[in-house]
C-alpha cells in the first residue's frame, strides 16, 4: 500500500490517501506538542512506539467487540485505517481527577471518581477545544442524538476494557480522549489511543507515564511510553 496525497497534517500524525478510496494511511511522527501547539519537540522513536501502541490497543478493543477504524500495521510508523467521516467532538472519560478538571472545578489531582465522569469537547484548536454538552452537539448538527448515545456507550465500554487491561499491567488508566467517525452507517472509534491522549500512572508509585511528562518537563517521555507498552505486552520490535 503506497502513500497517496497528504490529506491532513496534525500535531503528531499525518493522514494520507491510499490506493483504496475507503482506506487512509496514518503516519505517526516523532513530533510532539502541548498547550495547543505552543510547546513542541521532536522525540526520537515516538512515532514508532505510538504506532505500535495504537495498533495493540485497537486490536484489543476489536477483540472485545468495539468497532474501530484500525485495519493493519503498514510499517514501523504507519497504519492502514478505514476512512471515516469524523465527528468533530472529543469524548473524555476520567477515572481519577487530573488535568483540566482540577483547574476547572478546583478538585485535587488523584481523587477517585466513582462513577467515572464523562465530558465532551469541541475539536477546535483556535478556541482551545471548549467543553460542550449534548445539546450543543445536536443543536449545531455535529452529531445526531443517536450518535451522541453511541459515542457515550462506546467510550464507557472502551474504559471498561482498557481499565482491566491496564490494572493487570500494574497501571492506572486515569483518563483518556477518544474520537469517533461514521462508516457505512456505523459509528466507529477513530483517531488513536496512545499515551499522547491518555493519562497513565504506575499503580503503586502513581508515577506519571504519559504526555504529562512532556507537558510538565518531567523528562523520559518516550521511555515512559515504552514502559507502558512493554507492561501491556505491546511488541515494539
Ligand atoms: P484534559 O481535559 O485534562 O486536558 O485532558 C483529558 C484527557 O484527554 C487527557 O488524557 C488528555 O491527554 C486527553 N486530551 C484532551 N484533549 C486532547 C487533545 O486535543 N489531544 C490529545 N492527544 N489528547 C487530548
Amino acid at each position: 500500500m503506497q502513500r497517496g496525497e497528504l490529506l491532513y497534517s496534525g500535531k503528531a500524525k499525518s493522514v494520507y490517501l491510499s490506493d483504496d478510496a475507503k482506506r487512509l494511511i496514518l503516519h505517526f511522527r516523532d513530533d510532539t506538542s502541548a498547550y495547543d501547539g505552543e510547546k513542541v519537540a521532536q522525540l526520537a522513536r515516538k512515532g514508532m512506539v505510538n504506532n505500535k501502541f495504537n495498533a495493540f490497543v485497537m486490536q484489543q478493543l476489536e477483540a472485545a467487540g468495539v468497532k474501530t477504524h484500525f485495519e493493519r500495521l503498514l510499517s514501523e510508523d504507519e497504519s492502514l485505517v478505514k476512512r471515516l467521516d469524523m465527528i468533530p467532538v472529543e469524548c473524555v472519560v476520567r477515572n481519577i481527577a487530573a488535568g483540566s478538571i482540577c483547574r476547572r472545578l478546583g478538585v485535587e489531582e488523584g481523587l477517585d471518581l466513582d462513577p467515572p465522569t464523562f465530558e465532551f469537547f469541541l475539536k477546535d484548536d483556535e478556541r482551545h477545544d471548549p467543553m460542550i454538552n449534548e445539546y450543543h452537539i445536536r443543536s449545531f448538527g455535529w452529531a445526531s442524538a443517536d450518535e451522541v448515545e453511541q459515542m457515550k456507550d462506546l467510550t464507557f465500554r472502551v474504559n471498561e476494557v482498557l481499565k482491566e487491561l491496564f490494572i493487570k499491567a500494574d497501571l492506572l488508566l486515569v483518563d483518556f480522549k477518544l474520537e469517533f467517525g461514521r462508516y457505512d452507517g456505523d459509528v466507529l472509534l477513530g483517531d488513536e489511543f496512545t499515551p499522547d491522549g491518555c493519562r497513565v500512572w504506575d499503580s503503586e508509585t502513581r508515577e506519571k507515564l504519559d504526555k504529562d511528562r512532556f507537558r510538565r518537563d518531567l523528562g523520559s517521555v518516550v521511555e515512559s511510553y515504552e514502559i507502558v507498552a512493554k507492561r501491556l505486552g505491546v511488541d515494539l520490535q
